[in-house]
């Protein structure tokens, strides 16, 4: 097995300079315990490299990421960037480029729950408890990358069109890897489209059902988006893995992230190519920066999906999600989750954001 590993480090701008680090913690941690070399590499990103540079995704950091086995982010944005001209703002001059750049076509969001955090959701805790999917969004087609355009009627009206189209190798590709995932978790795959009315959707489904024989250890089933949407609701424990269109992912991903609640403990992966690239769920939250109050676990949790996707570390991976889960179980609670404290009576340790980042590096070290 390879030792040794090249991250390329971007922080960000907002909490993400105070969120990383303690990701960094977590991994420096894994690599005592393991014996690995994670070698780190910090850069400049979104308008802290504007500031610096006056580019939100300098060529250094592009190169960086590129040349690196695979990229930790934290947070890019804040207010003080919103007037720029539309190619300097950092998510647009930063974030839509790098995930092009790092053919990241396929987009993981992971949606688990804590203990101790159940009422941090809004479902009914019998519905809830146990709750674990992966829902993977293609990233780069459909909708979103269509042709788009604009034509005026002769009633003085206009008529806008997206064209919504897929290939049979951009389906492929996306399935494969949500097979891949499927096979590593549960082995059942739900593919979510809306192939009665569709055509994109019905070659999206002939595509799958063909794949379907490679994969004989994995349940396939499909499933149409309005009707997941109300079975994410309704019965969410029944998926393990789904797999969607860019659009319907979109939609279904910030669905199924809110069933178990703080934004704070959201985790996400983009791979596809070369390089996989690793950032919390949340934004650069200015209204909490510089106060130590953070939450850093969707990004220690980034972390540990960094070592399961990109370096194949399944055990190290798992070993930081049950440090999580140990400090969560203690009580162990940034201020965010103190919404979501269990009324068992469980007394709970509010920390800091650095001070959380600690915890969890010595949980990685003692269990
Ligand atoms: P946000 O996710 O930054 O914040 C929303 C709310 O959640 C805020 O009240 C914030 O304090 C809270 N929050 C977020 N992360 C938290 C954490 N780890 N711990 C505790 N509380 C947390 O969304 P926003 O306020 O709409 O956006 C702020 C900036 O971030 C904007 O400039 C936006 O464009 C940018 N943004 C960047 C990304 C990214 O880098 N991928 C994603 C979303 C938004």
């Amino acid at each position: 097995m390879r030792l040794k590993y090249k991250i390329a480090v971007l922080p960000g701008d907002g909490i993400g300079v105070e969120i990383v680090p303690e990701a960094v913690k977590a991994l420096e941690a894994i690599s005592l315990r393991f014996g690995h070399q994670f070698e780190f590499t910090e850069a400049l990103v979104g308008g802290a490299a504007y500031d610096a540079v006056g580019h939100p995704l300098p060529e250094e950091t592009l190169a960086l990421c590129k040349s690196s086995d695979a990229v930790l982010l934290g947070a890019i944005g804040g207010p003080q960037y919103d007037e720029l001209p539309v190619s300097l703002r950092p998510e647009i001059g930063a974030l839509l480029p790098l995930r092009k750049e790092l053919a990241l076509f396929a987009n993981l969001r992971p949606c688990m729950l804590f203990p101790g955090l159940l009422q941090a959701s809004t479902i009914k805790e019998e519905v809830i408890k146990g709750v674990d999917i992966m829902v993977i969004r293609e990233l780069t087609g459909g909708l979103y990358f269509g042709n788009k355009s604009r034509e005026k009627t002769p009633q003085g009206g206009q008529i806008a069109t997206d064209v919504l189209s897929y290939s049979t190798h951009e389906i492929e590709r996306i399935v494969r890897l949500a097979y891949e995932v499927a096979g590593k978790r549960r082995k059942q795959l739900c593919s979510v489209d809306k192939a009665n009315v569709l055509e994109s959707s019905r070659l999206w489904r002939e595509t799958v059902s063909a794949m379907e024989k490679e994969y004989p250890d994995i349940k396939t089933t499909h499933m149409y988006v309005d009707n997941c949407s109300m079975q994410l609701i309704r019965d969410p424990r029944q998926f393990d893995v789904i797999v969607t269109e860019n659009m319907f992912g979109d939609i279904l991903t910030d669905e199924a992230s809110m069933l178990t609640g703080s934004i704070g403990m959201l985790p996400s992966a983009s791979i596809g190519g070369d390089v996989g690239l690793y950032e919390p769920s949340h934004g650069s939250a200015p209204d909490i920066a510089g106060q130590n109050i953070a939450n850093p676990l969707a990004t220690i949790l980034s972390a540990a999906m960094l070592l399961r996707y990109s370096f194949n570390l399944d055990q190290e991976a798992e070993l930081i999600e049950k440090a999580v889960t140990r400090a969560l179980e203690e009580g162990c609670r940034t201020s965010d989750l103190l919404a979501c404290s269990d009324p068992s009576g469980q007394p709970v340790k509010v920390l800091g954001t650095r001070e959380m980042g600690d915890i969890i590096a010595q949980k990685i070290m003692q269990l």
